[in-house]
């Protein structure tokens, strides 16, 4: 596998979902040979500055252009987004060439391209390097896009056009309607629209690539019209996985990681035992004391209150009880404030209230210094 360290001389983005990324070596000196057709797997350094695993991607550029090569970009997930971050001067890893999804043009005289999507970079490549070797070779595009703006280099398409007799092109535009350019239509590719585009199948070889769905209704329309399955050719545009060491590392970090963390959770799950409710509670020590203390206080003042009241009511049945045992041979003719000689209550001799509560061992001692009983 070789591996290049080239630079970025060129990135902008010529609609919101997608970017153009050219770059070449520091120096000047030619890029590594590759066939249209080919992708190559890049890498760069993310903004914590650790290089990204490497993705796939077909070179747009020509293999004529010996300074640059060049990739179109659909900005779908995080390594795409992250090359948004990229600056003219930046470093971009290039690995490759590699794949066999090449246009060959003494092998394909007469090639008919279907493209979806993004799928129209390999496409691109063969188109200019046609273009640059004023090849005579037949030359038929078809490209679905779902608008003109989001199809990856239609203007240059079109500009290609002017420049190569041999190039026909038809272009669909699926969500937009009433289509007034030339060779434009707003429907989904059918088998008869190929057909009538083409013509006659026999001698021609078809390449298709774009996304899953597209490609396998575009076989069927091909087999449909007769094409055998030897004139077709295909590229995917899967994810190829990163087989470097790096990456494997990387990957075998994080699927540890991850299983550690799945690990903890089933762990904590059968270990972790919610506190009941009423365990929860937790109180301040010296809060507490000090609640006490005063809840003390407050009932020492109340008995202390109480006591003293039913000691002054005894204190007057008691002396009217005396008065009346001393004034027993003298009768009473009428009422008077004194009590009646028998006394109504007879109290206990002496109140005794109830245990008073004892704050716990931290509690202040009470200072009231009152004898609970009486
Ligand atoms: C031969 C070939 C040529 C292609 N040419 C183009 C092209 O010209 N233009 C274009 O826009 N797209 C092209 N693609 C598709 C392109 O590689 C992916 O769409 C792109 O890498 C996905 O990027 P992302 O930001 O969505 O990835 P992320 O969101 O970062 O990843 C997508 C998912 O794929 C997983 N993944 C792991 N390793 C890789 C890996 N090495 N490559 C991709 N995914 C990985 C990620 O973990 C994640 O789950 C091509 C693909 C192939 C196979």
């Amino acid at each position: 596998m070789s591996e290049y360290k080239y630079y970025i001389k060129k990135i902008f983005q010529p609609a919101p979902n997608q970017v153009i990324i050219e770059a070449g070596d520091k120096s000047e000196r030619p890029v590594f040979n590759y066939q249209p057709g080919q992708y190559a797997m890049i890498s760069y350094r993310n903004r914590l500055g650790q290089m990204e695993d490497k993705h796939a991607f077909s070179l747009a550029s020509s293999p004529t252009g010996s300074q640059s090569i060049s990739f179109g970009i659909k900005i779908e997930g995080a390594f795409t987004h992250g090359l948004l971050n990229l600056q003219v001067g930046d470093e971009l890893r290039v690995f490759g060439p590699y794949g066999n999804f090449c246009y060959q043009a003494n092998k394909y005289p007469d090639a008919v391209m279907i493209a979806g999507g993004i799928g129209i970079t390999p496409f691109f490549s063969a188109l200019n390097y046609a273009n640059d070797l004023k090849l005579s070779n037949k030359l038929a595009l078809i490209y679905s896009a779902r608008t003109k703006s989001g199809a990856t280099f239609y203007p240059e398409i079109r500009s290609l056009q002017t420049r190569n007799s041999n190039l026909r092109t038809l272009f669909s535009f699926t969500e937009e309607t009433g289509a007034t350019e030339t060779n434009v239509i707003n429907t989904r590719i059918s088998a008869e629209q190929i057909k009538n585009f083409v013509g006659d199948v026999s001698g021609k070889t078809f390449f298709i690539c774009g996304p899953s769905l597209f490609m396998a209704s575009m076989v069927a329309n091909l087999l449909r019209l007769g094409v055998s399955r030897a004139q077709i050719k295909m590229e995917e545009f899967s994810m190829i996985p990163d087989k470097s060491w790096g990456a494997r590392l990387k990957n075998i970090s994080y699927a540890l990681a991850f299983s550690a963390l799945v690990a903890a959770i089933i762990f904590f799950s059968f270990i972790y035992e919610p506190t009941p409710k009423t365990a929860k509670k937790n109180y301040d020590a010296n809060q507490l004391a000090m609640i006490n203390s005063a809840t003390y206080e407050r009932m020492i003042t109340i008995y202390d209150s109480k006591n003293k009241a039913l000691s002054d009511l005894n204190q007057q049945i008691l002396a009217a009880k005396s008065a009346a045992t001393n004034s027993a041979t003298t009768p009473v003719a009428s009422s008077s404030s004194t009590p009646a000689a028998t006394p109504v209550y007879t109290p206990a001799t002496v109140y005794v209230p109830a245990p008073v509560y004892t704050p716990p061992k931290t509690s202040p001692t009470p200072t009231t210094g009152v004898s609970r009983a009486r």
